[in-house]
């Protein structure tokens, strides 16, 4: 069985996995990105003072001591080959592209200079090669962050941390610089809805009550009423703990403020050229609903970071649902041949050891799929990727690429990476 993987982050490797240890020498695995170096959303979108959730990289990594297992990075599909040419080549082809852009507000006043989305504000500070030019304005003393979910707290938290604090994280030099001579003081994590009905998980709301320079608070009058505390699930119980906590907790002199905002909904970004504020209508909340009273009130910041969610990109030739950002599937399903998984089949929700299982699963359908002879595989793609003289990138380029910016850090940070994909292809020709 010869199958190709597409996208080399943890919803790709997981169907690696399960293909291999499923299939044995049955199978061949090729796993490709278009990114010269692999793991997604591990190097990209995992926060870079969160080095231990990133550790999972060392288990995928010990799948490549199976030769069933090939990597092709810096080969991107739709551009460089077709889901067409890959379904002649392989017996099966798993997309797993993740969910690389922003949904959009919706409101007014969201192209102005200084809003920008999770995925474009998160890439630049963990390097991506696609976002290191946005050059976000950071010449401001308050910002608002727009989400109540964990990327809201990472963005809030890479923010709000000292060069101290980030000094064993693998935070990108170019934003480093920028971040850590930003006059920013005030930092307000604006949620539609209530503390009950919040993304955070319990750990990570946790760190925004430990950090070296900046108060956490909440308004007291926004908590739940008892009986609603005593009803929630544990989890749920923790973080409502987190945010009473939070409430008890005034801002402080020569110290940032993070400030978490519920019940109020964006209705407008304001300014002229450049955000100044934004405009909220604050809500009630009923049954998980909630619902604009009419009431109006203003904060003003000079920078915007929406974080309420990602969409996937449409690929070339595959049906792709506009409304929910995903290639449409059902079940996993999207043609003859053609699957896909993780956050591009299902949109952006869970951990990445959810979709271990999802993985796994689709890995035990693909395995039962009886495999045609003849199938060209990895010979093939490599076959044409030479004769369209593009420079695949397999594992040991990553690996120098990788032994490169680990020897390129300042201790006690883990890596220096590269940011731009030709410094990164010359370190993968060593
Ligand atoms: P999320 O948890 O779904 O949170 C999105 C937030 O955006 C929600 O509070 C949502 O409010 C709000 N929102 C959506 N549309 C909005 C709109 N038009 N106006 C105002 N608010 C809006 O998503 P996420 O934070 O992007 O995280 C994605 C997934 O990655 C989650 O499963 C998250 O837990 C996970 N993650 C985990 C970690 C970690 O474990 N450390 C770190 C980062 C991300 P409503 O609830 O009202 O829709």
């Amino acid at each position: 069985m010869k199958v190709v993987v597409i996208g080399a982050g943890p919803a790709g490797y997981y169907v690696a996995e399960g293909l291999l240890n499923q299939a044995g020498a049955d199978v061949e695995v090729d796993i490709v990105d278009r990114q010269p170096v692999p793991y997604g959303l591990v190097r990209s979108g995992v926060a870079p003072d969160h080095q231990s959730t990133k550790s999972v990289i060392r288990r995928f990594a010990a799948l490549h001591d199976a030769p069933a297992l090939r990597f092709f990075g810096n080969l991107e599909v739709g551009r460089d080959v077709t889901t067409d040419e890959l379904l002649q080549l392989y017996d099966a082809v798993v997309l797993a592209t993740g969910a690389d852009d922003d949904r959009r507000l919706g409101v007014p006043g969201e192209s102005l200079a200084g809003v920008y989305g999770a995925a474009r504000f998160v890439g630049w500070y963990n390097g991506h090669p696609d976002r290191v030019g946005l050059d976000p304005l950071l010449d401001t003393t308050s910002a608002v962050i727009i989400g109540n979910g964990n990327v809201a707290i990472d963005v809030a938290r890479v923010l709000a941390k000292t060069p101290a604090e980030m000094a064993t994280s693998d935070l990108v030099a170019h934003a480093a610089a920028r971040i850590h001579a930003s006059p920013l003081r005030e930092i307000c994590i604006a949620g539609r809805r209530g503390p009950l009905q919040v993304g955070f998980t319990p750990k990570e709301l946790g760190e925004l009550g430990e950090l070296a320079e900046a108060v956490t608070t909440a308004d007291p009058a926004q908590l739940p009423p008892p009986g609603a505390v005593a009803a929630a699930s544990a989890g749920l119980k923790r973080v409502l703990a987190s945010i009473e906590d939070y409430s008890r907790r005034s801002p402080e002199p020569g110290r940032k403020r993070l400030h978490l905002e519920f019940f109020a909904r964006p209705v407008r970004i304001l300014g002229d050229g450049r955000v100044t504020g934004v405009q909220f209508e604050r809500t009630i909340v009923e049954n998980g609903v909630c619902t604009g009273t009419g009431e109006l009130f203003e904060r003003d910041c000079g920078l915007v970071v929406s974080c309420i969610g990602y969409r996937s990109r449409p690929i070339g030739g595959v049906p792709f649902d506009a409304a929910s950002g995903v290639h449409r599937n059902a079940g996993g399903v999207v043609a003859e041949g053609l699957y896909c998984t993780g956050w591009s089949a299902h949109g952006p929700a869970g951990t990445i050891g959810s979709n271990r299982r999802e993985g796994f699963e689709l890995a035990a359908r693909l395995a039962a799929r009886p495999a045609a002879p003849g199938k060209a595989g990895r010979v093939g793609l490599a076959a044409l990727a030479a004769a369209r003289g593009i420079e695949i990138i397999d594992f040991a380029g990553w690996r120098r690429i990788d032994a490169a910016e680990v020897a390129a850090a300042v201790p006690p940070a883990p890596r220096r990476k590269f940011v731009l994909t030709r410094e990164m292809l010359a370190a993968a020709r060593g």
